[in-house]
């Protein structure tokens, strides 16, 4: 493990604080996938309203913006949903008017779309490639037939493979991999066997998630019945290291709980989050935290697609820091919130979190009896770490983070 990182994408940039990130949500995918919550609705490709969505994000930007131009734009990430479903052109259109937009960037502006294989080929990778994306991510999930469709993708393993390659070929430099582990019926050696089988096809990250189960999920609904096969927790542990050392002997730094990077390849925009950067967030269902006045505020669009679209050219009177037709919750973020986020997020990170930076930024006060003693307990096992003002949680203890997070908020 190497020291501290996660630094080397941002080291030649402005302050991670005064950096945006833009995140625009495209909620559509071919289909729904039983584990998923995200906001995504089944559609099929030719039923999509492509310009129409395009039309109503860029009526959003253009009146979601105000203050805010002057910071330098770090990252856009085109998430959903299955963002390489948006025609390409659509997709560019609003990728021009953010970048017109903020004229004011980082040296190393990353522009991420999320792909998934089953709407991946040639034609798609070489669209987003001159619409400006820099960056893919693709759900490949499994490279194991059985999984894939307990799952429920779309895609087989050949698929998976191929999209990555098609994605290196187009030329992408950075190319990410999204991978399940944790499922019923998978051995560690088998996760760490796709890990490695993914590796090998020159990605420069890897996203390793276990499985999780959500409520409100065909996932959560079965295991509420006591109908899904879940794997002991005992065995996804196993898992997680597995895969870890398979990827260190690869070249890949574990920077963050579930993520993977070769050197200088660490997602820019997520780092973004993890760090407590604001972000604009774009799109139906998306949320966003920016900057207003001397506060953060935090926001949600309407979570339906079919409202969003209505969303008006002009600004007619549309107040966005209050709740709406067009935007479903505003939260000003109190100081004491903001920190306790930038600690929940940070101590996923192997750099840790700085809390004397915390304090600075978000005007609250870190110390309080309560985090003194998860400050204590966690020290005494060995599972905090502290340099100076920074905290960090030691990478065997990862797997308690949630845990150990739990005790600081
Ligand atoms: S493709 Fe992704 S966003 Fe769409 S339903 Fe499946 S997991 Fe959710």
């Amino acid at each position: 493990m190497s020291p501290p990182i996660g630094v080397t994408a941002a080291k030649e940039d402005a302050r991670p604080e005064d950096t945006l990130g833009v995140y625009v949500h495209f909620p559509y995918c071919l289909k729904k996938c039983p584990y998923c919550d995200f906001l995504s609705l089944p559609s099929e490709r030719r039923d999509i309203p492509h310009a129409a969505y395009a039309d109503a994000v860029i009526a959003e930007l253009s009146q979601r913006t105000a203050g805010l131009e002057s910071l330098p734009l770090r990252s856009v990430f085109f998430g959903g949903g299955t963002p390489s479903l948006w025609a390409a052109e659509e997709l560019g259109r609003v990728l021009d008017a953010i970048l017109a937009r903020f004229p004011n960037r980082t040296s190393a502006l990353e522009i991420s779309a999320e792909c998934n294989p089953s709407s991946f080929d040639e034609r798609v990778a070489r669209g987003l490639r001159e619409a400006g994306i820099n960056r893919v991510s693709l759900g490949v999930q499994a490279l194991n037939p059985g999984r894939l469709q307990f799952l429920g993708r779309l895609h087989d393993p050949e698929e998976a493979l191929q999209a990555l390659a098609v994605a290196r070929a187009a030329g992408f430099a950075r190319v990410s991999a999204d991978l399940i582990f944790g499922v019923a019926g998978e051995s560690a050696e088998e996760a760490a066997h796709e890990a490695e089988a993914v590796a090998d096809t020159g990605v420069t990250h890897l996203s390793a998630y276990a499985l999780t189960i959500e409520p409100g999920t065909q996932f959560g609904e079965l295991a509420r019945r006591g109908r899904l096969p879940l794997l002991g927790e005992d065995q996804v542990a196993e898992s997680f290291a597995r895969v870890e050392s398979s990827l260190e002997a690869r070249g890949f730094t574990h920077y963050e709980v579930s993520n993977y990077a070769k050197a200088g390849a660490e997602a820019r925009h997520n780092l973004g989050y993890w760090r407590g950067e604001p972000y604009l967030g774009l799109g139906a269902g998306a949320w966003g935290t920016i900057p207003v006045a001397d506060r953060r505020l935090r926001y949600r669009n309407t979570p339906s697609a079919e409202r969003y679209l209505q969303w008006p050219a002009a600004q007619s009177g549309l107040d966005l820091t209050a709740e709406g037709p067009f935007v479903a919750v505003v939260e000003p973020l109190a100081p004491d919130t903001l920190l306790s986020e930038g600690l929940m997020l940070g101590l996923r990170l192997a750099e840790g979190v700085d809390w004397q930076h915390a304090e600075a930024r978000t005007g609250a006060r870190m110390w309080n009896p309560s985090r003194e003693r998860a400050r204590a307990k966690w020290a005494s096992r060995g599972a905090l770490l502290e340099e100076g003002a920074r905290l960090r949680i030691e990478k065997t203890h990862w797997l308690l983070a949630d845990g150990i997070i739990a005790d600081f908020m």
